[in-house]
């Protein structure tokens, strides 16, 4: 099925998160950080249609794989 037939949310589980920032870095439209530099979804976390790659890469480059997709059709 082609991107765009789902709705993509995007969390950051807090506890994995050590701030490395790659998310950010990758995907700054999606993520931002706090004043610790740990990472933060922006937003409700609802990822933009078209806008998924980019987002999917960063979840993939997070180290700690705190990062998750949610997938709604
Ligand atoms: S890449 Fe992962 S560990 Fe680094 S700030 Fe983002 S969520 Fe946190």
């Amino acid at each position: 099925m082609p991107e765009g037939w789902f709705t993509v949310k995007v969390q950051i589980d807090s506890g994995r998160c050590q701030g490395h920032g790659r998310c950010y870095d990758i995907d700054p439209e999606a993520f931002g950080d706090d004043a610790e530099g740990y990472g933060k979804v922006l937003g409700d976390g609802q990822v933009p249609a078209g806008h998924e790659r980019a987002t999917r890469l960063a979840a993939a480059s997070c180290p700690e794989r705190a990062i998750t997709l949610a997938e709604e059709a």
